[in-house]
């Protein structure tokens, strides 16, 4: 999403080659830091690097633009990578031997579908898929025709959880129901974390890696800490910035990047597991947490869980600082985001 822009240290384009480019610096202080772009998860990632890691590990980051394509197509539901593969095993009623990756993603979103109630369920995916979120095509909207109360009612009776999928070790196992597992409320975080990992095991930080303002940081720049921008869901602009510490991921859940209207009525990408409908108590929430898996799959839930209940499944989810836009536009925090966050005037 372009819920949230790095402040730091990036500033105009210089194109390098044909998939990476550097942000030049604007300021003095930002001359240390280089930021590298590439298109990948249907969304524009910046990496912002040591100025000299280009130099000192070349094939370090040869292989994060490898690594980021082979993530958009093994945790994509409906192309010809893993999850696809996962998933037609999975409607045949056979056993899959998943990746280590795979499956440390898998039991993560089941523990987070538990912890939630299924506010978070990557089940959801034959729902995302009727509604037409599965492609950047169909969130455009006209051909787009909603599914009406029978055919909703079909597919979650169709629809199985997350929280009963059997996974043990790398083996994956439907125990009953059907099953489209959608993974894109929680790939991105994790390939924010495995990128921000292997950053960090080189020794290269500080580093910030963002996934179309969803990100994460690694170690802090000098005399500095990160400072992000939120992005405002009904403009151009920005709500404030929040300041990000060592090891810290920011992840952002709106109605306003995937959606198509209907009869005045706004229809987006993130449903309720339990109606099949999209959310409509909610614009935006922002979650800070200790990796971006987390905040990832904990935006989107706590965008679904709403007004009397976002409060305490952030607790559950051992996540203190939130952000949260409801449906008019009406700005809370918890008071651990308060402490960070920098309105706009
Ligand atoms: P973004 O698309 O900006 O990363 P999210 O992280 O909130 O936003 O992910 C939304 C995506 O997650 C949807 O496009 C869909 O694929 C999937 N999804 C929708 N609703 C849910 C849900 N309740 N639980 C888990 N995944 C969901
Ligand atoms: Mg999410």
């Amino acid at each position: 999403m372009r819920t949230l822009h790095a402040l730091h240290g990036v500033a105009s384009l210089a194109l390098l080659n044909l998939t990476v480019v550097l942000l030049a610096s604007c300021s003095r202080a930002d001359n240390d830091v280089a930021t590298y772009r590439l298109l990948a998860m249907a969304t524009w990632v910046d990496i912002t690097l040591p100025r000299d890691a280009a130099e000192r590990e070349p094939e370090l980051i040869r292989s994060i633009e490898t690594e980021l394509r082979t993530f958009e197509r093994d945790y994509y539901a409906w192309g010809d990578g893993e999850l696809a593969a996962l998933n037609r095993a999975l409607s045949e009623s056979q056993e899959f031997d998943a990746s280590e990756g795979m499956a440390a993603v898998l039991g993560e979103a089941q523990a987070i579908a538990r912890t939630t109630g299924g506010a978070f369920d990557p089940g959801v995916g034959a729902l995302v898929e009727r509604w037409g979120f599965n492609s950047d095509e169909a969130d455009r909207g006209s051909a787009a025709r909603p599914p009406n109360e029978a055919e909703i009612a079909e597919l979650l009776a169709a629809t199985g959880s997350i929280r009963d999928l059997a996974i043990d070790g790398p083996r994956i196992r439907a125990q009953s129901g059907r099953y489209t597992l959608d993974l894109g409320g929680i790939a991105k975080g994790a390939a924010v974390d495995r990128i921000l990992a292997r950053l960090r095991a080189h020794g290269v930080t500080p580093a910030l890696v963002n996934a179309g303002g969803d990100l994460g940081v690694a170690g802090e720049p000098a005399e500095r800490s990160w400072r992000i921008g939120i992005q405002a869901p009904r403009s151009d602009g920005m709500l404030g910035a929040i300041a990000l510490r060592d090891g810290e991921a920011a992840f952002t859940s709106g109605d306003y990047e995937r959606f198509y209207d209907v009869d005045g009525q706004r229809m987006h990408h993130i449903l309720d597991p339990r109606t099949g409908l999209p959310v409509n108590h909610t614009q935006a929430i922002t979650v800070v947490a200790a990796n971006g898996t987390l905040a990832d799959a904990a935006a989107t839930a706590l965008f679904v869980a709403g007004p009397g209940e976002w409060r305490s499944m952030a607790e559950q989810l051992g996540i203190d600082a939130v952000l949260r836009v409801d449906a008019s536009g009406a700005i809370e925090m918890t008071a651990a985001m308060r402490d960070r966050f920098q309105p706009n005037r």
